[in-house]
């Protein structure tokens, strides 16, 4: 059957999937989870791995989608993960996982046995204190060695996510870029974005591409790479010490190059990390739709989409979901 791309109405043909495998997580991040009372899906809405294939790979065959990548929640906390990796890796697709690291010290080898070709490792701080206050678990240490298990499994490159914060954590900019130049891992930083569970973002809580790249280019000066569709912009060291990407979803919206949907753990289809609207392919998969039945909800999903998320704006929308039940 001939690939026919998934172009939504304002033209932006979609590659990119995110998988979100579970909602549950070992940490409980500021800016993602409440500390408490968080309700977990019941297991039996989470969709299977077969459930989760089945959806990937229409999405494949039919759409060409050729990126996949599997969040949470912590992903590498859904049992038996690897088997997920291996049914996907055979999709023959860039098949990358976000993750907190903190399991990786035993786990990265499993992953990357399995068929995962890259992953990003998200830490917001290299001071023990704050990363407790930040996570609400005291496993800095444990983070630090799966970045170290992660490189030595073979990754390559090994990308660490970093959400900066106004007064939390941006006095650490030039730690995470001497860190990454270091450890040859290329450091992304993220701007703070209003999906935090408990309502703290604001404008003034964001530290804007400006700000990153001006700090670390005094120090350590930067030149920009060329810009492709991928999210982050880019740069590397003058010196050829490796390189960082900024993701300025907030201050620079990338909404206009967007090439990516997602699939909650619960099996609902989101065009846009900030859609307020989603699409139940769970009723669907489960009734034993076919294939076109499944591509048809999925191209009638696309064609939803909107030109971008409105932050800043009296017009945004907060999505009910936090990050964590979204998949980040
Ligand atoms: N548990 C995994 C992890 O932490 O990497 C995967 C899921 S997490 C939701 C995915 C990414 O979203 C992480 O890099 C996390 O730092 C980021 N994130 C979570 N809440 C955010 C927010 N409000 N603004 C920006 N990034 C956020
Ligand atoms: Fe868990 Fe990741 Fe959210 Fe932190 S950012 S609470 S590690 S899902």
């Amino acid at each position: 059957m001939a690939i026919e791309p998934l172009v939504d109405t304002y033209g932006r043909v979609h590659r990119d999937l995110r998988i979100s495998v579970t909602d549950r997580c070992n940490f409980r991040c500021q800016y993602c989870m409440p500390a408490e009372g968080m309700e977990w899906m019941p297991r039996e809405e989470l969709l299977t791995f077969e459930e989760i294939e089945q959806v990937a790979r229409v999405l494949v065959e039919r759409y060409g989608i050729d990126s996949i990548r599997l969040t949470g929640g912590e992903p590498t906390i859904r049992a038996k993960l690897p088997v997920l990796i291996s049914k996907l890796a055979a999709l023959d697709v860039d098949l990358s996982i976000t993750t907190n690291g903190a399991t990786l010290a035993s786990q990265a080898q499993l992953l990357k046995d399995a068929g995962l070709k890259r992953i990003n490792i998200s830490i917001d701080s290299f001071d023990r204190q704050r990363f407790i206050d930040l996570t609400r678990r005291d496993d800095l240490h444990r983070v630090l060695e799966g970045i170290d298990a992660a490189v030595a499994a073979g990754f390559e490159p090994v990308k660490l996510n970093a959400v900066m914060m106004q007064g939390i954590n941006s006095d650490e900019l030039l730690d995470f870029a001497r860190f990454g130049r270091e450890k040859g891992v290329q450091v992304r930083f993220i701007e703070f974005m209003p999906l935090d569970a408990e309502g703290k973002w604001s404008n003034d809580t964001v530290v804007s591409q400006a700000e990153i790249i001006e700090t670390i280019n005094a120090e350590f000066p930067l030149e920009p790479i060329e810009r492709t569709s991928a999210p982050a912009t880019r740069y590397r060291y003058v010196d050829g010490k490796g390189e960082i990407g900024v993701v300025a979803s907030v201050s620079d919206s990338f909404c206009g190059t967007c090439d990516r949907v997602r699939l909650t753990a619960d099996g609902q289809f989101r065009n846009c990390l900030f859609a307020v609207d989603e699409f139940d392919l769970r009723t669907l998969v489960r009734s034993g739709a076919s294939d076109d039945a499944i591509a048809a909800k999925l191209d009638e999903a696309v064609k939803a989409k909107w030109a971008g998320h409105q932050i800043g704006q009296v017009t945004f929308i907060r999505p009910k979901r936090s990050m964590s039940q979204i998949g980040g």
